[in-house]
């Protein structure tokens, strides 16, 4: 059992105590003669309640603490805590997990991101990076993952998506942020990204189609930046954005 919530702390410490005193009323039965069985049930009861309720109620609190602690643990793996969307190993972890998911994988970094810092400083670049990651959180369904990569670079997997609403959401991703202000300290910040998108099939391995996100998006950088570049044929690009 795991006692994780305080009525789970009172639960197991009852069913433990209440356990603990019927077995000593039947070990009573068990060892006693008939006539002494008023004062020896009385005997019991009392030991059981004195010695063995305060027991089991330490224990159970000791469990409680263990439980929110290997919690929070767990949290700091998979959460990434500067930008509150999850980590690169809770990334691995899931699609290590489902090796036959398949869908689109998008790599996004954020653009002349170095420029930001220079002209801004370090947090205010923090504050930009949690409120691109949020943009792109808000972009997803739950059964997606965004996970912060490193530094200012994010990995999205679309579960199950297909080849045009990859493009559609990749490109939703980078308009909003596009078109969004970050408010800090040292002034307004604008940024855009930059983004790499491939699609993974059921049997291909994660780090595989990571790698040709990835592949896509330093072509992305290279045809200057603040644009989308998918490993698959995309027609129609304007009127799917539009529809979209
Ligand atoms: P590019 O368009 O080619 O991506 O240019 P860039 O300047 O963004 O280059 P690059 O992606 O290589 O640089 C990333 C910079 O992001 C370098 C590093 O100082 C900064 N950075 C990485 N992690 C953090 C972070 O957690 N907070 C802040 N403020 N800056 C970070
Ligand atoms: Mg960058
Ligand atoms: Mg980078």
């Amino acid at each position: 059992m795991v006692v994780d919530t305080t009525a789970r702390v009172w639960i197991f410490t009852l069913v433990v105590t209440a356990t603990t005193l019927m077995s000593a009323v039947i070990l009573n039965f068990v060892f006693f003669p008939r006539e002494l069985l008023p004062l020896s049930l009385k005997a019991t009861a009392g030991v059981v309640l004195i010695v063995s309720f305060p027991i089991c109620l330490w224990v159970a609190r000791q469990m409680h603490e263990k439980a929110i602690l290997s919690q929070e643990l767990q949290d700091l793996v998979n959460r990434d805590r500067l930008t509150d969307v999850a980590t690169r190993d809770f990334f691995f972890a899931r699609l290590t997990e489902f090796p036959d998911a398949y869908g689109v994988s998008l790599m996004i970094d954020i653009d002349h991101f170095k420029r930001v810092n220079d002209t801004h400083g370090h947090l205010a670049g923090d504050d930009v990076i949690h409120a691109v990651a949020q943009i792109m959180r808000g972009q997803i369904r739950d059964v997606d993952i965004v996970c912060r990569f490193g530094g200012e670079e994010f990995v999205v997997f679309l579960h199950r998506a297909t080849a045009d609403e990859g493009w559609i959401i990749a490109e939703r991703i980078r308009e909003r942020i596009q078109a969004a202000t970050t408010r800090t300290a040292t002034g307004d910040v604008r940024v855009t990204v930059s983004v790499g998108g491939s699609m993974k099939e059921r049997i291909e391995h994660v780090d595989k189609a990571i790698k040709r996100a990835d592949d896509c998006l330093y072509r992305a950088k290279a045809a200057g930046r603040n644009r989308t570049v998918v490993d698959w044929v995309v027609q129609n690009q304007d009127e799917r954005r539009r529809v979209g």
